[in-house]
């Protein structure tokens, strides 16, 4: 199973590909985390990324499809892996094609996550992150605890909003995505693989769809 994950940033792929990650125990790799990473160890690679992160701009091609082929090639994705947030470009999507044929894989299915750009917008500005563990809250629906003590890794202090769910930074990133990345719907419907899911529904209900449209491949 190797299925990548498309819709707006804020559709809940981080949230689903943890769910599928889970039940057919192959790996989630979001790009934007091994990112979000070198940038907090501040290695070459995420101090380049960073000023493209912080804007809400793409990071170039060429180093994320770099990250990608490394990492399918651990041993924990030798019987699948579930992509999200890579592809984000035409190019990217040509790239990756040609790598996992270089590796005798392909892609089985697209899922592609709806939900109205309002709803992400309310959903990313309301978003916190755990720096430590990377456990998502949201102030609305899942405020994090008053102590500021994370509920899952327990450490203090680390509950933050990232730089780039700032409204400004949303408005460019939700553009970013419309230009570059909404065209892979119809790369990926081109070549039959394109799972349509109604991203609007509670968590369980959008879980419900995805397993069971993928059971029909
Ligand atoms: P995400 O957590 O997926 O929303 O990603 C956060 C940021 O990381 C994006 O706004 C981009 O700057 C960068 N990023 C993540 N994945 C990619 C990708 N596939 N291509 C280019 N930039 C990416």
């Amino acid at each position: 199973m190797d299925l990548i994950f498309l819709g707006y940033p804020g559709s809940g792929k981080g949230t689903q590909a943890k769910f599928l990650a889970e039940s057919y125990n192959i790996p989630q790799i979001s790009t934007g985390d091994i990112l979000r990473d070198a940038v907090s160890k501040q290695t070459q690679l995420g101090i380049e990324a960073k000023k493209y992160m912080n804007a809400g701009d793409l990071v170039p091609d060429d180093v994320v499809i770099g990250l990608v082929e490394e990492r399918i090639q651990q041993s924990d994705a030798k019987n699948g892996f579930i992509l999200d947030g890579c592809p984000r470009t035409i190019a990217q999507a040509i790239e990756l094609d040609a790598l996992l044929h270089k590796h005798m894989r392909s892609i089985s299915a697209v899922i592609s996550l709806e939900v109205l750009k309002q709803d992400v917008i309310e959903r990313l500005t309301s978003r916190r992150i755990c720096t430590n563990c990377r456990r998502v809250y949201n102030l609305v629906s899942d405020p994090p605890p008053s102590t500021g003590i994370c509920s899952q890794c327990n450490k203090a202090g680390t509950i933050v909003q990232r730089k780039d769910d700032e409204a400004e930074t949303v408005e460019r990133r939700l553009t970013v995505y419309n230009i570059q990345t909404l065209p892979l719907k119809d790369f990926y419907k081109k070549q039959g693989k394109l799972i349509v899911i109604n991203g609007s529904q509670s968590i369980q209900d959008v879980r419900d769809e995805i397993t069971s449209k993928l059971k029909k491949i």
